[in-house]
């Protein structure tokens, strides 16, 4: 398993510096699963996450929010009755109902609670996440016994604005769709065993290894696609309708450690993406991967730039060791 890496340096006359020669170090980096690239500058080089005002934002988009309670039972739409006779799934606090947004085949949106439109990351709780994440589950089961065509499976999440959401309200997303993304297409491609070598060569090198909560094993991305990306790998599930709920709690007990780390970062939106590998071999895990997101304003950076967007290759300047380092800590302790 290579963990290619090749470091560069820009020279400048640099005006912090009277004008001073100054060589900047850029390190490329190339993602051993998939094989895209990214560039890691200096620590410091993109501006930080602004601080947010969650509770004035939320304050602002209470009114007239479709995923509050009352108005999420009048507003959303319902599953024909024969996918779901109940027209919309509840767990716990969850609610899941199809997308308005035809994203895929079958869309679904589930609200950590319609009680909650103000959610931040480090109030996330393991139970909230297993009981969105289950309702998820049994939407994926029913959409395919329903449409078995339907095999390429995702839970998805984009959580505030930044990462996309066009509601405030926190929720997650599924998708189920005869067609797989570009993404579950690169993956179903990988060579057998290939995944599972990744992970033990991560875990042997042990620099952007996070830990393993039960059977759900957390690192850092060697070449992360976004800002601060980390990848989970469960290798006792193919697929999300193969975990049950003993995996499910496992799987949401280490995601909120790690939006418990993003928002030490200071970070409060992030994308999320749950999928298999599906190549066929039996020995593919299910892969959770996410990427914190910066916020923006009217003169607030994005953090996807035309690298991002036109050339497939984040440029980033929080070091992955040094993000598993901080990680690690809250690992060690479940
Ligand atoms: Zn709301």
């Amino acid at each position: 398993m290579e963990f290619r890496r090749e470091r560069l340096e820009a020279e400048i006359l640099d005006p912090r510096r009277r004008f001073e020669r100054e060589r900047l170090p850029v390190e490329i980096r190339w993602d051993p699963l998939l094989g895209h690239s990214c560039r890691l500058l200096p620590h410091g080089s993109l501006q930080p996450p602004a601080p947010v005002d969650l509770e004035e934002l939320a304050r602002q988009s209470r009114p007239g929010c479709p995923f509050c309670a009352p108005e999420v039972e009048e507003q959303t739409p319902r599953f024909p009755p024969e996918v779901w006779p109940e027209g919309r799934i509840r767990r716990g606090e969850a609610l899941l109902f199809p997308n308005l947004v035809p994203y895929a085949k079958w869309s679904s949106v589930s609200v950590y609670s319609p009680h909650r439109h103000l959610l931040p990351l480090e109030e996330i709780s393991p139970a909230l996440l297993a009981d969105n994440i289950t309702t998820q589950i049994v939407f994926m089961r029913a959409v395919l016994e329903h449409d078995p065509s339907a095999v390429w499976l995702s839970v998805n999440a984009n959580q505030l604005p930044p990462s996309g959401s066009s509601l405030f309200h926190p929720h997650l997303q599924g998708s189920a769709s005869p067609v797989p993304t570009t993404m579950q297409k690169l993956l179903a491609e990988t060579a057998p065993g290939r995944i599972r070598e990744y992970v033990e060569s991560e875990r042997r090198q042990g620099e952007r290894y996070l830990g393993s909560v039960g059977r759900v094993e957390w690192l850092a991305s060697f070449a992360p696609i976004g800002p601060a990306e980390l990848r989970a790998f469960v290798f006792d599930a193919a697929f999300p309708t193969e975990l049950d709920d003993a995996l499910v709690a496992e799987l949401a007990l280490g995601l909120s450690l790690a939006l418990d780390l993003y928002a030490d970062l200071g970070f409060q939106s992030f994308n999320l993406a749950v999928h298999g590998a599906a190549s066929g071999t039996g020995d593919d895990p299910l892969l959770l991967r996410m990427v914190a997101r910066t916020y923006f304003g009217p003169l607030l950076r994005s953090d996807a730039m035309w690298s991002e967007r036109l050339h497939w290759e984040a440029a980033v300047d929080l070091a992955p060791e040094a993000v598993a380092e901080l990680g690690r800590t809250r690992f060690s302790h479940v």
